[in-house]
């Protein structure tokens, strides 16, 4: 069965055919780097990580690339507020990108331009626009021309009269049209800068993505993806700009995101209603494991579908968590259920597991739908649980394990093992961390390393001053189990090693 995927350009869900059979090219509009990502960024990684890991699941090759906006108004705002270089501010925020994608397992992706390092991409395709006459040049200011581009308009089914009548007063009465963006803008003195054939400036922000996609994936490709905030003028311009210059069809399907609401209003910093992940995860209610709150999380964003507008409440944690705690309790059982003498439900547990299969294809196939396969892997939770009663044989109950991982993993969920998500598995690692397959779990505070191991050595230290040997000898073990070797010295310190 093919994959059908809601097309925002044509306004419905379409057949996927790639460009390639058995290919899919994927660019998606990533962050700017100016600030902690927060849950609608979230949002929009995690859809385009998901539709990535189908695609896969479903045996396509995938090229997916998403990039950063390395340089923007809003980057050198922020650098020149907290006194460093801009350059130092956007590595700031692309590190700290990693790290929150990384605790909701989003996977990276195969390529993630930054602008700043396609500068020659982005000034080729400038001067390409204005050799064409669909680009002009205003002092040290580059500007698109819309009406040469008789399709603009068409990704937000907006036509250019309406757009112009709608146009608010622009400042720059420069321009030759209200409608027409910026390309290449002068830089001020003291501002970051490239040369250029109409002096030192930087680059719109559209024209970025467009250089970044076709250097990385060609002129056409399958998927362009991002926040629906961005069809218009982002997506817009980008069509308009991509097409003008290459002569071709630029994307052939446009995919968008909904947006987060916060108790049901739209979630903005001037609000205050403003989620960073950060902070979610520090105060996560459900778990100090970073891991379980990632795995919760993902899983509260994915009971909506993609494309509906999703909203947060304080609510929205503990209810993912309590939702995946049914499924994690059935993962347990199955773990710890020896031998039982009746296989009596294995006939009807197989029928169960290959229906549940037809229903995740069928739901993912159609436009990724993953709250009707999470409401499906609920129901196949309730089957089983009933089937155990009667009696399913060790083989079969291997077969529903590897199912849980098996249709877990293209929606990041069910990694964990049971009794750390139970929580009775607390000692993880000095560190708090431990690694599961490619996640790592990290506890909220966890202290490095080193401290901690040096906190224990002086804990037995006292504990052998008290003449407490019990207490001494079991931190000595408890450390040696993580194969840390301590030796003490005459000279009564002590030192530790692996
Ligand atoms: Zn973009």
């Amino acid at each position: 069965m093919p994959i059908l995927l809601y097309n925002s350009q044509t306004r419905k869900k379409e057949a996927f055919t790639p460009l390639v059979p058995g290919k899919v090219s994927m660019y998606v509009c990533g962050v700017t780097v100016y600030d902690d990502c927060h849950l609608g960024h979230a949002r929009s990684a995690l859809t385009f990580d998901i539709i990535r890991r189908y695609f896969e699941f479903s045996g396509y090759e995938m090229r997916y690339v998403r990039n950063f906006t390395d340089i923007d108004d809003k980057i050198i705002n922020r650098a020149e507020k907290d006194g460093i270089a801009w350059d130092e501010i956007s590595e700031r925020y692309i590190q700290n990108f990693y790290r929150d994608m990384g605790a909701l397992s989003i996977t990276k992706p195969h390529e993630e331009p930054r602008a700043t390092e396609h500068m020659p991409d982005i000034l080729r395709m400038v001067e390409g626009l204005v050799n064409k006459g669909t680009a002009y040049q205003l002092e040290g200011d580059v500007y698109f021309s819309v009406k040469k581009f008789p399709a603009y308009g068409q990704l937000s089914g907006k036509n250019l009269e309406e757009l112009q009548a709608g146009a608010r007063v622009e400042v720059d009465t420069r321009k030759q049209d209200p409608m027409d963006f910026a390309l290449w803008k002068a830089s001020k003195p003291g501002e970051p800068a490239w040369d250029s054939p109409w002096g030192q400036g930087r680059p719109g922000w559209h024209i970025e993505c467009s250089a970044m996609s076709v250097a990385a994936l060609g002129p056409t490709f399958d998927i362009h993806g991002g926040g629906k905030d961005l069809i218009f003028p982002h997506h817009e311009n980008e069509i308009a700009q991509s097409c003008a210059y290459t002569g071709k069809e630029f994307a052939r399907y446009w995919v968008h995101n909904g947006f987060v609401t916060v108790d049901k209003e739209k979630m903005s910093k001037s609000l205050g209603n403003f989620f960073t992940i950060r902070e979610i995860l520090d105060k996560s209610p459900v778990s100090d494991l970073e891991a379980i709150t990632g795995e919760c999380l993902r899983y509260y964003l994915l009971s909506t579908h993609y494309r509906s507008d999703l909203n947060w409440s304080e609510q929205s944690l503990p209810e993912a968590k309590a939702a995946m705690d049914g499924i994690y309790g059935l993962i347990h059982r199955l773990e710890e259920a020896g031998s039982q003498e009746t296989k009596a439900g294995d006939k009807d547990c197989e029928e169960v597991l290959k229906q549940f299969s037809n229903k995740f294809h069928g739901s993912m196939d159609d436009d990724f739908n993953t709250p009707k396969v999470l409401g499906a892997f609920h129901e196949l939770r309730g089957e089983i649980n009933k089937l155990l009663a009667k009696g399913i044989s060790d083989k079969i109950k291997g077969k529903t394990l590897e199912n849980f991982r098996k249709f877990g993993d293209p929606l990041g969920l069910f990694k964990i093992l049971p009794d750390i998500w139970f929580g009775k598995r607390t000692q993880i690692a000095p560190s708090g961390k431990v690694s599961i397959g490619e996640s790592v779990i990290v506890k909220k505070n966890s202290m490095d390393e080193s401290e901690i191991i040096e906190q224990k050595i002086q804990a037995r230290n006292e504990a052998r001053a008290k003449k407490d040997f019990a207490s001494a000898d079991s931190i000595r073990q408890e450390l040696a189990d993580q194969g840390i070797i301590l030796e003490d010295r005459p000279d009564g310190t002590t030192r530790w090693k692996r």
